[in-house]
Formats: structure tokens, sequence, C-alpha cells
């Protein structure tokens, strides 16, 4: 049998698959904690995580475990019928993070279309908006996945031109702009507001401390859902287990995916009490993969490595070094001009330079063994696995400083 060089996969994927993505050239093979490796054999730290979804680290051993014992036991059922292993994920889950209910989906963006299916109904059957009329909340510079209807929500061209026609019933409001808000929330049968604590897609935005927190009052006041997409800010990522946290806020709607599965399925989910959740009723909402008993035992020890390992905490730790020491950095740096995150999701700005941009920075990251992807053409995201320790995050940090040097 021939061996396949990295060029031989690329070729692959670019003849027979969708051109839907621009993956930096380089292809993995194995992985292992914060460590990736390719074809080559070449190691590599992963600053990705998948996009935040490896939070415990690639093939963490407990879930690969749960994973190995579950598949060979029952795999799906679907929900036609009941499984002896959804009942004790729902109870653990709910248990954990604090609501009456969960519903399981697959992906982060079924997540987000569940909440939005929820928020309207509950606007119909408890708010006593008229059918059809209800308005949903969004941001600016949002970004909640790929659907039709969630890319109707989208400001960003690259996500929502040319896939018309669009879902209407949003209303889109700065981000971090409690003013406007304020404003938006006062428009005739707005039903829910949908936020991501910090804007990861569109380049790390943080917003100023007290902004989620005033938010969610001005929610409670006017009885509008707050919905929170903590997709990618949740489970342990930004130093606490769910962003909100750090601003004492209770989603009325919390959507999680990712981290959820360690990366190793895809696992959604919509938390909500009973007054909300149960005004969706048998044959109106569900998946067929959706809280199947693979996915139920791998969330459960998805969940518990994050807390028994305190994920949240090391991240929080670590990623206040991480900033220090490129902050530090960022002055005498004339490409470097932010350095912005919380916990370990961060991300740099670079400024381009004689032609130079995020994606060249990248580009010899790689040939360093560091590996992180631009977003929006001069942002690069760095969001390790969170098992990182301090000695591996001060080596990752000389990788980053030593590169950015070579363009000096
Ligand atoms: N919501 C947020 C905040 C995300 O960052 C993402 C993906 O990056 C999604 C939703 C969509 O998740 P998925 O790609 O699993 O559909």
């Amino acid at each position: 049998m021939t061996t396949l060089t990295s060029q031989d996969y690329i070729q692959l994927e670019h003849e027979f698959g969708a051109h839907n993505y621009h993956p930096l050239p380089v292809v993995l093979q194995k992985g292992k904690g914060v460590f990736v490796w390719d074809v080559e054999g070449k190691k590599y730290y992963d600053f990705l995580s998948a996009y935040s979804a490896v939070n415990q680290g690639h093939c963490h051993p407990k879930i690969i475990k749960a994973l190995r014992k579950q598949a060979k036991k029952l795999t799906l059922t679907s929900r036609a019928f009941y499984n002896d292993c959804l009942g004790k994920y729902e109870k653990y889950i709910t248990e954990l993070l604090g609501y009456d209910k969960v519903l399981p989906m697959n992906s982060g963006a079924e997540g987000v279309e569940s909440a939005l299916k929820l928020c309207r109904r509950w606007a119909y059957e408890k708010k006593g908006i008229p059918e059809n009329e209800a308005k949903i909340v969004v941001c600016d510079g949002n970004f909640h996945g790929r659907t039709i209807t969630i890319v109707s929500m989208s400001t960003d061209p690259s996500s929502f031109k040319g896939f018309g026609p669009f879902t209407p019933g949003f209303i889109v409001v700065p981000y971090n702009d409690i003013e406007a808000l304020k404003k938006a929330l006062e428009e005739p049968h707005v039903a829910g507001f949908l936020v991501e604590p910090i804007q990861g897609e569109a380049g790390v935005f943080v917003p100023d401390s007290g902004y989620l927190k005033k938010a969610w009052d001005l929610c409670r006041k006017k009885n509008i859902l707050f919905i929170a997409d903590e997709v990618q800010t949740g489970l342990a990522r930004t130093g606490k287990m769910l962003a909100c946290n750090h601003e004492d806020v209770r989603p009325d709607i919390l959507i999680l995916g990712k981290a959820l599965s360690g990366g190793v399925l895809p696992v959604s989910a919509m938390l909500a009490d009973n007054d909300i959740m149960l005004c969706i009723k048998p044959g109106e909402h569900g998946s067929t993969f959706g809280g199947n008993p693979l996915a139920c035992k791998v969330a459960i020890a998805s969940l518990k490595v994050l807390v028994d390992e305190k994920l949240a905490e090391n991240a929080e730790k670590l990623g206040a070094i991480f900033r220090e020491e490129l902050k530090t950095y960022e002055r005498d740096h004339d490409m470097v001009e932010l350095v912005r995150g919380k916990g370990l999701l961060n991300a740099i700005v670079i400024k381009p330079k004689n032609g130079k941009t995020a994606w060249d920075v990248c580009v010899a990251l790689m040939n360093n063994g560091l590996l992180a992807k631009p977003t929006h053409d001069h942002i690069i995201r760095f969001a390790p696995p969170l098992v990182i320790t301090e000695d591996q995050i001060m080596e990752a940090v000389d990788i980053i400083k030593d590169t950015l040097d070579s363009f000096k």
C-alpha cells in the first residue's frame, strides 16, 4: 500500500469535497491532550481546539472510555422509545447547571434553532404576542451557525450573501451598546434577546464589564427572554463554567454545544425552566440523533472532566498569564495591534505589514509547531485545550513571540 503525503490528502479534499473551507495546509492524524500530529509525524500545539470543542484535550481517556463502553452496548434508539442513558444525562446536566429541563440536539446551530423556536412558542403561548408577530433582538457581528434562519440574523456578508430569501422576525442592535438594546426592547412584540457573552467568531469581542448584567436586567423588566449562546464561550473556556457566570447572569434559555462532547461527537443542548421549556409539546420539535445513548454517556463524561479537573480554574489562571505575556510583547511589535480575551479564549489583532497578514502569521506559527487560524483576515484566535499546563503555555508563548519576531 502506498503511503499518502500531506499534499495527497489535501488534493483529495480539493478534488472530491465542497470548497466551503480554507484550511491551513496541515493534515492531522493523531491528537492527545494539547497536541496534534500531522501525517508526517510533526507535532503541534493545538491553539484552536476545533473552535473550542476540544476543551478537555484531544482523546481524553475518560471520555473515550465512556464512548467505547457505550458504543458496544447501544448507540441509537431514536426518541420513539426510551433508553437507559437519556434520563440520567438530563438529571446530571440540569442539576449541574441549575435548570429544570434540557432539550438535547446535535450541532450548535441546531441548539440555536431550537432556542429560537422555543422563544417564539413561549411568546405566543405565555406572553400573548399575536401569532407570527414575535421579534427576537440579536447583535451586530453575531455568529450562531450556518442554517438559513441563523444566517438571516447575520450581519456578515460572507455568511448571508447569496442565501436569501431570509427568515424575518429579527431586530439587529450593535453589540455592547446597552442604550441601543434598551430602545430595541421597547419595540412591539419583542420576545427574546439572543446574545453571545463574548463574540467568538467575530474576533473574540469581550463586552464591557456589566453589559450582560444590564441586558439581563432590562430583559427581566420587560418579560423578554434572555437567550445566551454559550456554544463557544461555555463549558469552562472563559474561566467559569459559563461566561454568563462572570456577571451572575442566569439566562432564561441557555444554548451549549461543542465541548459538551469534548470534541468526540456532535452534542448540543438547550436548557430552560419548566415554564418555558414545556411550551413545546410532543411531536413539535426533535431530532433523530438528539439524546442518543452514546451522546448522553459522552456528554456526562465530558462534563465530569471539566468539573473534576477544575478546567475553568485552569483557564482563568493560565489565560491571565497568557494575556499578560502577550500584552507586554504587544508594545514592541508594530504588527500586533491589540491582545484581548477572557480565560483561554483570546485573540490578537494583526496590523498587516509589508503585505503580510494574519494568514501569513498563522502559516509561520504552523511551521514553528503551533496551530491557530485567522478569523476575519486580521484577527488570530488563541484557544488551546484547557488541560494545558503552565510550562506548556509558556512554551507556546515563546513560539508565538519568536514567530512574530520573524516579521519585525
Ligand atoms: N454558536 C456559536 C457562538 C458558535 O461559535 C458556533 C460555531 O462556531 C455555533 C453556534 C454553531 O455551532 P455548530 O458549528 O456546531 O453548528
